[in-house]
């Protein structure tokens, strides 16, 4: 047996490998991932390698190659473990080594200085507040934003990279503030000590509920004697999750121990992270996508040396090296932007237990609509639960109205917005109150269809129906091809072809139609494209500078805006049509969360939802805020159907200018199972099919699923499919693994 083994980890490095030879006495104990000495070039002595590949054949003839020493024993390393999670990923997700360890190594740059700068005040408050005036006076939204939080933070100051690059505002901004003689930066080479900070700023720190407070002492009392567990707090939105994150972060801390703190990237705004720097300062490092390999290098250099206690990030902050792990948090844990779309497509909550398990830590998932992985795992005990089912500011949960949209249309409605709704938009703009409406589409109006002959317009590359934009073209997200509108059915020749459907576009079109003088703001991925589209639309609402904010699903994802006591959901039954087995759980959560965010102050909040189906038990049990009655519904259609999390499942892509050789995997496979009876029997095989998306630039997408109540029985298929690959190999055709598809 040969090895190959890379002697230095840098991502440059990871795809020169060299191959030894393996001892038999070791062959054993050389695994993937396992470290062992080698003797390397003309040094004297042994250096330290990995293993990053196992095979039976020599690459160069066999004589000159030399044999692996020994294995490595004695202390593992940061580098060391995470060079063992990438295996196991490698393993369990189905990738190739070198995609796994790019996972857990960054890539090397240059080191930049460790320098922490903040923003500080020079003027006192009134002069301060006298140029916040003129700022929101003359609209410089960047000004504005700066001062309003500097104001709140006057004592304290802000972070400069947080201002930056979470408030949006330019250095150029900041510059010309200095010159106005408002403020002044402050540089330290020197990290403060973090349990100091902390001492200093225990009184942001709020005094937990007792529902809370059940919730942290019991978590508490596991860290301090020692034990090692998984939990899972199922939180109604706002009922103080994060809080009790805050709370039991307090103790790891003090233990000397360092954190994980995962969020969805689309809910990593300002304040959220405010909210954490207020508690911990300087001991937070902050990584997001928008951060360059620089930047990124940086944080994971700080980490390794000790110098944060904590990062926050999305899916990509899990691989975080921190030497003395204590605890991962994993907030909305039901996020779908947790599992990653390029290979390994790891599920970042296994990775987050299987990590925490390695290294000793704990695992918080925290979500208003767990994931039914995470629920049904916390009912069978392997998982602990926590409860929390009031808003903890006091806040009452919404009134919620399902609007049957077929009345509607048979009482002469034909507007988007039902009576319901529409009266309490006039509503809420009598009383100076905002309202929110999703919807779950983008563009001007989803796809053109003829009314006639029932032609839907799609794209020559990738069969998937064309969307219609305002300036009349027509777009595929695809692949970007675009053609003008047609004005008759190619098919039929008739002139009944328009758009379907309705868009954020349209929605605040006829927003502003049917209410004179609304004030309307729109969020989806065209508005909010701009470097600083985002955050401009999330504080301009939140200053009320707009009556409704329509939007795409960004809206609903963690935002608290306290004037903010209407929400509508135009059409529930978008995300009910998709062709996925998880439709009924990405509506109920959809309707959850936004439901959420109505009625987040002190006046209460209400709720309408429009739909066809009002009898769907994801719509009417979302409705009376049963997450329960949900989960056994749902559960028992996956428990029939053999659906995750009852069973698991594999998907093998082909993706190919040939059609044809996903059906020669099939067959492959199903004769594979065939002759492996004892082992595979009970393996269900299906397709192969095309994929939803079947053709993207001209290369056809296919797919086989496998399902299996034992996920070791996919591994074990793929790994043997992984060999018939290799074996047969075609240059044309990539073929991607997919354990537990979303
Ligand atoms: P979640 O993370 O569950 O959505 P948050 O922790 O964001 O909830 O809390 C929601 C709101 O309630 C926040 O404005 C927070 O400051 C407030 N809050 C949370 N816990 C308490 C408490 N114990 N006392 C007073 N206010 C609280
Ligand atoms: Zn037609
Ligand atoms: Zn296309």
């Amino acid at each position: 047996m040969y090895a190959d083994i890379i002697v230095d980890i840098s991502v440059e490095s990871l795809d020169r490998s060299f191959q030894y030879r393996i001892p038999e006495e070791l062959e054993a104990k050389a695994e993937i991932g396992e470290r062992v000495w080698i003797s390397f070039g003309n040094r004297k002595s042994y250096i330290k390698g990995y293993i990053v590949g196992i095979s039976d054949r020599a690459k160069i003839d066999p004589s000159k190659i030399k044999p692996i020493r020994g294995i490595v024993e004695g202390e593992v390393s940061v580098d060391d473990r995470m060079i063992k999670l990438a295996a196991w990923m490698k393993e369990n997700f189905g990738s190739t080594f070198n995609e796994a360890l790019k996972c857990v190594i960054p890539i090397k740059k240059k080191v930049q200085n460790l320098v922490k700068r903040r923003i500080l005040p020079k003027a006192d408050r009134d002069i301060l507040n006298a140029a916040y005036a003129t700022a929101v006076r003359k609209k410089h939204k960047a000004k504005e934003r700066l001062l309003f939080e500097l104001l709140g933070e006057y004592e304290y100051g802000l972070d400069y990279s947080l201002v930056v690059q979470k408030l949006n505002v330019s250095a150029q901004t900041i510059q010309s503030l200095i010159t106005e003689g408002l403020i002044e930066l402050e540089s330290e080479t020197v990290l403060r000590n973090p349990l100091e900070r902390l001492e200093n700023d225990r009184g942001f720190a709020c005094e937990l509920n007792p529902s809370q407070k059940a919730v942290a002492e019991s978590i508490w009392a596991d860290l301090r004697a020692g034990i090692r567990n998984d939990y899972l707090i199922h939180g109604i939105t706002g009922s103080g999750k994060t809080e009790v994150y805050m709370a039991v972060i307090d103790e790891v801390i003090r233990q000397g121990k360092q954190v994980i703190m995962l969020i969805p990237e689309i809910a990593l705004t300002y304040q959220t992270v405010k909210r954490f720097y207020r508690r911990f300062g300087d001991s937070i490092s902050i990584m997001n996508s928008k951060l360059s390999a620089g930047e990124r290098y940086d944080q994971y250099l700080k980490a390794k040396q000790g110098l944060t206690q904590i990062v926050i990030g999305p899916r990509s902050a899990i691989f975080m090296p921190f030497d003395r792990l204590g605890l991962i948090i994993m907030d909305e844990e039901h996020e779908s932007s947790y599992k990653s779309e390029n290979s390994p497509k790891y599920s970042t909550r296994e990775l987050a237990l299987k990590r925490a398990e390695m290294e000793g830590a704990s695992v918080i998932l925290g979500s208003a609509t767990p994931s039914l992985e995470s629920y049904s795992a916390a009912k069978a005990g392997r998982i602990k639960l926590f409860e929390l089912k009031e808003r903890a500011g006091g806040a009452e949960l919404p009134q919620i109205d399902v609007v049957d949209l077929r009345e509607e249309m048979r009482s002469g409605n034909r507007s988007m917005f039902s009576r319901r709704l529409r009266e309490l938009i006039e509503d809420r703009l009598s009383r100076n109150e905002q309202t929110m409406l999703f919807l779950n589409r983008r563009g001007h109006s989803s796809f053109v269809n003829c009314r006639e002959c029932g032609k839907v317009l799609k794209c020559p590359h990738c069969d998937v129906s064309l969307t219609y934009h305002n300036n009349g073209r027509l777009m595929c997200h695809y692949c970007g091809y675009s053609a003008d509108m047609v004005a008759k059915c190619p098919s039929c020749g008739s002139p009944y072809i328009k758009a379907f459907g309705i868009g954020t576009q349209k929605v605040e079109e006829q927003l502003i139609k049917e209410f004179p003088g609304i004030r309307v703001l729109r969020m989806d991925a065209d508005t909010t494209r701009a470097k600083d589209g985002y955050e401009e639309i999330l504080s301009a609402f939140a200053n009320n500078e707009a009556d409704i904010l329509v939007g795409t699903q960004m809206i609903v994802k963690g935002h608290d805006f306290h004037n903010v006591t209407l929400v509508g959901i135009l059409l529930a039954d978008m995300s009910l049509y998709s062709s996925d087995f998880r439709s009924a759980e990405r509506t109920y959560e959809l309707l959850a969360q936004a439901a959420g965010r109505a009625g987040r102050g002190s006046r209460k909040g209400e709720v309408v939802i429009q739909t066809y189906n009002p009898e769907h038990y994801a719509i009417e049990t979302a409705a009376r805020n049963d997450y329960e009655a949900f989960y056994n519904e749902e559960m028992s259609f996956r428990k029939l159907l053999n659906y995750p999390p009852s069973w698991n499942m594999l998907r093998i892509m082909t993706l190919s200018e040939k059609q044809q050789c996903a059906e020669r995997l099939a067959a492959v496979l199903k004769e594979l199972i065939e002759k492996k009876k004892d082992e595979f029997g009970r393996v269900k095989v299906f397709g192969p099919a095309a994929a939803p998306v079947f053709k993207v630039n001209d290369v056809y997408r296919m797919h086989i699923y496998l399902k299996s109540a034992d996920y070791s029985a996919l591994v074990e298929l793929k790994n043997y499919m992984s060999d018939y690959i290799n074996d047969n190999p075609d240059k044309d055709t990539a073929v991607q693994f997919d354990f537990n598809p979303l």
